[in-house]
């Protein structure tokens, strides 16, 4: 794969987390922490992307990851511009490129995409103009990093140290992006205790960094420091595949007596939108243990931290040109 880094190490595009360094994810969480404000603070809002064109390019329906990545854009003085678009009604490759070469020419320095096939991402990175850059939002099941980033975010705030921590990753992770993203950068942070919670069918055919697996969700939370529940991905399972919602919710929901099972000082975290009675209940979503929101504040501050800091990696090249 093509680096995510240029020559001189600067962070140039951002499609996953793998490869990337300690030092790098911690620089990104100390940028965001600069700019996250708590809900009714003023918002940060600065000039650090002034003159900078970021074309939101989403294959795939989101809420949070556009709403973020466009607010992040605009608290940091960019101009942007939004496309909603039909995975379906495009021949392989070919046309994506087309509209990347439409938006380059009107002068696009970031690109941000999200997109249910696997490999699109690595595939603009390798034919984006040099002066251009691509941000995953999202990659079919495979990647996320802005969400790995805003975990990981949340989850620095309260334990200050991912060494030692006992991380529980929840529900559907053999469709789950989130989990992938959030696997890889728990342990480049340090986390060695990582546990793979769910029933069979729904467990990743590869192996996470440093993870061990569970069927049985009281075993897999017991004493954690963090549960992470994931969304049932019924548009990514086969046709066949029929889950029944109140089953699931009997076997391996989050309620709050199996959360007594976890460390007291539980973090319980959801990447959203939330399936209410089917992988978490309600009590559990709103209660005192959930950062959920938290970790929605964290994305706008995580993407602006990126967004910053492959905008000063573009301005940097381009005076050395
Ligand atoms: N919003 C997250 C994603 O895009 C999680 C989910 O959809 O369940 O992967």
């Amino acid at each position: 794969m093509q680096s995510q880094e240029d020559v001189r190490g600067g962070l140039r595009h951002l499609i996953n987390l793998q490869g990337l360094s300690r030092q790098t994810l911690t620089s990104i969480l100390d940028r965001a922490e600069i700019f996250r404000r708590l809900p009714g603070q003023p918002t940060y809002s600065g000039q650090e992307l002034r003159g900078v064109t970021i074309a939101n390019l989403f294959f795939e329906p989101s809420t949070r990851t556009r709403a973020s990545f466009e607010l992040a854009a605009l608290r940091l003085g960019a101009q942007v511009v939004n496309l909603d678009l039909q995975s379906s009604s495009r021949v392989k490759g070919e046309s994506i490129l087309d509209t990347l070469f439409t938006l380059e020419a009107m002068n696009t320095d970031i690109f941000v995409i999200r997109d249910s096939e696997p490999g699109v991402p690595e595939y603009l990175i390798n034919h984006v103009a040099p002066h251009v850059s691509v941000i995953s939002a999202g990659e079919a099941h495979l990647s996320h990093p802005t969400q790995g980033l805003l975990d990981m975010l949340t989850i620095r705030t309260h334990k200050r140290h991912f060494a030692g921590l006992k991380v529980a990753i929840v529900g559907d992770l053999r469709h789950s992006r989130v989990a992938r993203s959030a696997a890889q950068a728990l342990a480049t942070l340090g986390t060695t205790d990582v546990r793979l919670v769910a029933p069979e069918p729904l467990l990743p055919d590869e192996d996470f960094p440093g993870s061990q697996r569970f069927t049985r969700i009281e075993a897999g939370i017991a004493g954690a420091d963090v549960v992470m529940m994931l969304r049932i991905q019924k548009e990514r399972m086969k046709k066949s595949t029929s889950l029944d919602d109140a089953a699931y919710f009997r076997d391996f929901g989050l309620t709050e007596a199996r959360l007594t099972l976890a460390s007291p000082s539980v973090l319980v975290m959801h990447p959203g939108p939330m399936n209410r009675g089917v992988e978490i209940a309600s009590e559990v979503a709103d209660g005192p243990h959930s950062v959920i929101r938290e970790q929605v504040n964290n994305g706008v501050a995580v993407r602006m931290a990126v967004l910053a800091i492959i905008a000063n990696t573009l301005a940097q090249q381009r005076r050395a040109l």
